[in-house]
């Protein structure tokens, strides 16, 4: 595959400080299909250097010229969709149909609704004596997973264009192709240089560089609650500001008099999609006692369906870790009502769609993000029964509730420590803040919310 062996930096593409490079693997058949340069902290810095710079004139640009690149931009995106799909599909593995739609179908979206965002935001405001102003942060760190790899991009960047600031991206080590096409559409879309700049590289050497920057005003990070953890603790010593987007373990709660079916059949689709790699995605059914057989046998034959439609999992350690889970899962005593530990093929990083029954709330896999396709099915014997089991972990993503009527499932959802909830079926909304209570991060992404993470504020009184 066509890759850049260089860094996307004031403009242009330079050559890398170091000679070290990644290799890109095809999660598929496991075969290498490009390499790009490992990024150094002497790369993170000239790139930081140069966001500096382009800073000033950027946050002085009118939000209507700002509003305008970030068009184009979406119309290169869409323009390129092809081989962007073609790209993901060959270094994530996803499915090219799931390419299309979701990985290049949502960022185009999400860059459009910044688009007029930046046109229509009121960054100012006249509040009693004093006039307030929307400014940009500054320099952005952007640091974004793989399991979404242009989404996490354009959720980040956007934004930031939108608010006047500059950024630096260092992209997931594993989809570090798809970052590249990226950078070519922000250069075609006429962003001046410097607004935007790429290094490619490991997480705990660009990274960390990027994280730790003293020209950095904002790290904006997606990832592991592990490595949030870090960067959290990094960024609040330098007294800077940090959106942390991490892990999730999101409940689907089936209350009794919901349309048993169709929440069985979203719930499988949410964890099955993307091969389970989706932080939001609903990997613990909640089932009234009354109902769970019923619901354990159409998740099982829910997930049977998948078959061959699911694609690989990332990479191998993913593969490895997520067998291992469901390992763990067999050894505490859950009932494998579909798929298991064996991997389904001799080649690639592939994992069967797999479900769980008689999980309790306390096993490991009702506890920890697995991040692969494994559905935990568990039983409650009432709402309340029902609403310690959803709030018992250290996240708070996202969840999905049904019920006879919208007005009892939302009462529910208003009692569900998350960030935000489907409400029978709910469709996904690009506006919609997204982020998450408890462990699952610090602050907001998406529409409005996630343009003012970009802000901070300035009062002039009169
Ligand atoms: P990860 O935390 O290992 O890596 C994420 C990014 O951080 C990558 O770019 C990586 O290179 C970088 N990184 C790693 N170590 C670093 C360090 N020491 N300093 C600075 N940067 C470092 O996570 P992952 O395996 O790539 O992604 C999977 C995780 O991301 C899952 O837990 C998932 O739930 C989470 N996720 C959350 C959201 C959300 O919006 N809440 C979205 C997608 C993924």
């Amino acid at each position: 595959m066509k890759a850049h062996d260089g860094m996307y930096i004031d403009g242009a593409w330079r050559p890398a400080a170091g000679r070290d490079t990644i290799e890109v693997v095809n999660p598929a058949d496991e075969q290498v299909i490009a390499h790009v340069p490992a990024g150094t902290a002497e790369d993170v810095d000239a790139a930081v250097r140069a966001a500096r710079a382009a800073l000033p004139g950027w946050a002085a640009t009118a939000p209507a010229e700002r509003a305008a690149r970030i068009a184009a931009l979406r119309d290169v995106l869409a323009a390129r969709k092809d081989e962007i799909a073609g790209t993901v599909t060959a270094e994530l593995g996803a499915p090219l149909s799931f390419s299309q739609s979701v990985h290049v179908g949502l960022p185009v979206r999400v860059a459009g609704s910044y688009a007029e965002l930046a046109a229509s935001y009121a960054f100012e405001e006249r509040i009693g004596n004093s006039t307030v102003y929307a400014e940009p942060v500054g320099v952005v760190g952007a640091i974004t997973p793989w399991n979404y790899p242009l989404h996490q991009i354009v959720a980040k960047v956007a934004p930031a264009l939108a608010a006047g600031c500059t950024i630096v991206l260092k992209p997931a080590e594993d989809t570090p192709l798809t970052a590249q096409l990226f950078a070519e559409a922000v250069h075609e879309a006429g962003v001046p240089a410097g607004v935007f700049n790429l290094v490619t590289g490991l997480g705990p050497v660009a990274g960390q560089a990027l994280a730790g920057h003293d020209g950095v005003d904002l790290v904006s990070f997606t990832g592991s609650t592990a490595v949030g953890k870090r960067i959290g603790a990094t960024a609040g010593a330098a007294v800077k500001r940090v959106a942390l987007e991490l892990g999730g373990k999101s409940a689907n709660v089936i209350l009794p008099g919901a349309d048993l079916a169709r929440a069985v059949a979203v719930g499988v689709a949410s964890v099955m999609g993307n091969s389970g790699q989706t932080c939001s995605a609903l990997t613990r059914m909640l089932v009234h006692t009354s109902q769970y057989d019923e619901a354990v046998a159409l998740a099982a034959e829910a997930a049977g369906k998948y078959g061959d439609r699911i694609g690989p999992l990332v990479n191998a350690g993913q593969q490895a870790r997520v067998r291992g889970y469901i390992e763990k899962g067999v050894e505490e005593g859950a009932r494998l009502v579909a798929g298991g530990p064996d991997a389904p093929r001799e080649k690639g990083c592939y994992v069967s769609p797999t479900v769980f029954a008689d999980v309790t709330p306390e096993m490991t896999i009702a506890q920890e993000e697995i991040f692969g396709p494994v559905l935990s099915i568990l039983r409650y014997e009432d709402e309340d029964d029902a609403l310690r089991i959803a709030n018992g972990t250290v996240y708070g993503l996202a969840g999905a509730v049904w019920a006879a009527d919208d007005a009892t499932a939302a009462a529910f959802a208003r009692r569900m420590d998350t960030g935000q909830v489907d409400i029978n079926g709910g469709r996904f909304n690009p506006l919609a803040p997204f982020g998450g209570y408890k462990q699952s991060g610090v602050g907001r992404e998406l529409g409005p919310h996630g343009l003012a993470e970009y802000l901070q504020t300035k009062s002039l009184q009169f």
